[in-house]
């Protein structure tokens, strides 16, 4: 499929109009941009955009990153989740500054080898900073090339990928890939959304095979969705008279990797739903449904609990602490 000049026209003349004035479309800084584009993996531009403020007015450049400690960056990444985005994106602005790298990485090469960036955010970023001619599929993207060519293959596959990126590559504009994918990923954002667009009257429903064929509502495909597993954590929250309590870092493969949270106890369904006391929260993740629940427990001493640490409730923001911890942190008002 080839965009002609006249579609081009048409895509921009709709992003003149239409697009969102957001921060990291006002500069050119690769270093934030590449910060915007790991925010912007996982989360909304309405939630992701004061995440960002906050964390590049903490660390405004690569240097400023690479010589923070991770427990604080994991601070400001605090409420987003998916903290080996942090993490990845820590270790890669310490492994630019040892190689010398002022700014950011150049190339999409070098910036497609560091951790955490896969095709989509190397593309992103070397389109959106240096202006260079690299397709930059998202989720939205994804969803408009499946319905400009009407085709059923599921984009969340390795072959869905692989071919979106193909149709992607053929279509973009070389003379102004910044441009180009700046205004396709915002049509799909605001425009070409994923139930009922508005296509009667949409600026390039005249290439749009899926509007011809009827099959709009039907695409994009996805592939069959994992089982979610479910997971029962109990949670003691211990609190002396002189609000002295114990958290502990995770230190296993799991999910919360390094972060901070009250003793845990494990257990299965029976054995959680046999417990009547404290609060249940159900918190979703990717692939796990999580049944947690927090018991208030005053005592008069600290119990000995191996690998926890006794801090000042007052003092646990110094802490990076999971979304689930701060929301039980919030019910009993501590
Ligand atoms: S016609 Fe509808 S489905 Fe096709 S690009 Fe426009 S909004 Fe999207």
């Amino acid at each position: 499929m080839k965009f002609s000049e006249l579609l081009y026209n048409q895509l921009y003349t709709w992003f003149e109009y239409n697009k969102r004035v957001l921060p990291w479309r006002e500069t050119d800084d690769p270093y934030k941009i590449w910060v915007s584009e790991i925010i912007l993996q996982q989360t909304r531009v309405e939630q992701g955009l004061p995440y960002f403020m906050r964390f590049v007015d903490r660390f405004p450049t690569l240097l400023s990153l690479a010589q923070a400690k991770e427990d604080e960056v994991l601070r400001y990444w605090q409420g987003l989740g998916y903290y080996s985005r942090a993490r990845n994106m820590y270790k890669a602005a310490q492994q630019l500054v040892s190689h010398g790298y002022a700014t950011f990485a150049h190339t999409f090469d070098e910036i497609r080898a560091l951790p955490g960036i896969g095709d989509y955010t190397a593309g992103a970023i070397s389109a959106f900073a240096y202006n260079q001619p690299y397709p930059a599929l998202d989720g939205n993207v994804y969803r408009v090339l499946a319905r400009l060519t009407d085709c059923e293959i599921p984009f969340d596959t390795s072959a869905g990928k692989r071919h979106f990126h193909q149709v992607a590559n053929e279509i973009l504009d070389r003379n102004n890939p910044r441009l180009f994918d700046s205004a396709l990923m915002e049509f799909g954002a605001l425009y070409c959304v994923p139930s009922s667009p508005d296509c009667v009257n949409c600026p390039l429903q005249t290439w749009c095979q899926a509007y011809a064929h009827n099959t709009v509502n039907l695409l994009p495909v996805r592939k069959p969705r994992p089982k979610i597993r479910d997971r029962y954590f109990n949670y003691t929250i211990y609190l002396t008279p002189d609000r002295q309590t114990l958290i502990h870092q995770r230190q296993e493969k799991d999910i919360w990797h390094h972060l901070w949270e009250f003793p845990l106890v494990e257990t299965d369904a029976d054995t959680f739903q046999r417990q009547s006391s404290g609060v249940v929260f159900t918190h979703i993740l990717s692939h796990q449904r999580l049944h947690a629940r927090f018991t208030l427990q005053p005592v008069t001493t600290l119990p000995d609990i191996p690998q926890t640490k006794v801090v000042h409730i007052s003092d646990i923001d110094d802490f990076a602490l999971s979304r689930l911890t701060l929301k039980a942190m919030e019910y009993f008002e501590l």
